[in-house]
């Protein structure tokens, strides 16, 4: 199985992928794959430096970069593993730049995507999860130095937010959606009733 968590910054993506990680080991047997994008491999993590900590980047050459760390993640971590029978989670995949790039940066929907899919030979998840959180709560949950990014500005965050949105309607087959603000373990407990029935764990 293929899963990605999706949604804003704040949301509790990579708690939530990782408590769902342990729980897939346990009842599946199979080995479990975590991961995350941009950065799941070195070069990806170069490529995270460069966009997120470098100088700005051009929002089509932005598109481009996330694009390579994710054609280079699917073809040497995430489809090996999948081949080898793993469950792989990622934190983040290409609705992410659909999101970012398409609706943060207001890029084509149709180009961001048909980047993705041309860098991964179209690969998508079995299931993605949105961590739906108000970008202000979100705000309200980071610590530490704000990155580039998240210093974009609400107008940014709230088109981002309405990208993921708009995709998790238009494919519900594909997505769960979920109020990311919620308490940690009922997040998690959602997340696990539903990937039951969906995957037939
Ligand atoms: O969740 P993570 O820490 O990996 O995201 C880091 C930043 O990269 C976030 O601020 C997000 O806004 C940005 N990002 C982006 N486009 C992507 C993926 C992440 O702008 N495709």
């Amino acid at each position: 199985y293929f899963v990605s968590f999706e949604g804003g910054d704040g949301a509790g993506k990579s708690t939530q992928a990782r408590l769902l990680g342990a729980w897939l080991e346990e009842i599946t047997g199979r080995e479990v794959v975590l991961t995350r994008e941009p950065g799941g491999t070195a070069l990806g993590r170069e490529i995270r430096r460069l966009v997120q900590h470098g100088e700005h980047v051009d929002p089509r050459a932005e598109a481009l970069l996330y694009a390579a760390d994710r054609a280079h993640h699917v073809a040497t971590l995430v489809r090996p593993a999948l081949e080898r029978g793993a469950v792989v989670i990622t934190d983040r995949y290409l609705d992410s730049s659909v999101a970012y790039q398409a609706g943060g940066r207001e890029l084509a929907e149709a180009d961001v995507e048909g980047l993705s899919l041309w860098g991964t030979g179209g690969l998508l998840p079995d299931v993605t999860v949105l961590l739906d959180v108000d970008p202000a709560v979100a705000a309200s949950r980071r610590t530490g130095d704000p990155d580039r990014l998240e210093r974009a500005g609400d107008e940014f965050h709230r088109r981002t937010r309405d990208a993921f949105l708009r995709r998790a309607a238009a494919a519900p087959g594909r997505w769960l959606v979920l109020d990311g603000s919620g308490a940690v373990d009922d997040v998690q407990s959602q997340i696990r009733v539903d990937l039951a029935s969906r995957l037939g764990l």
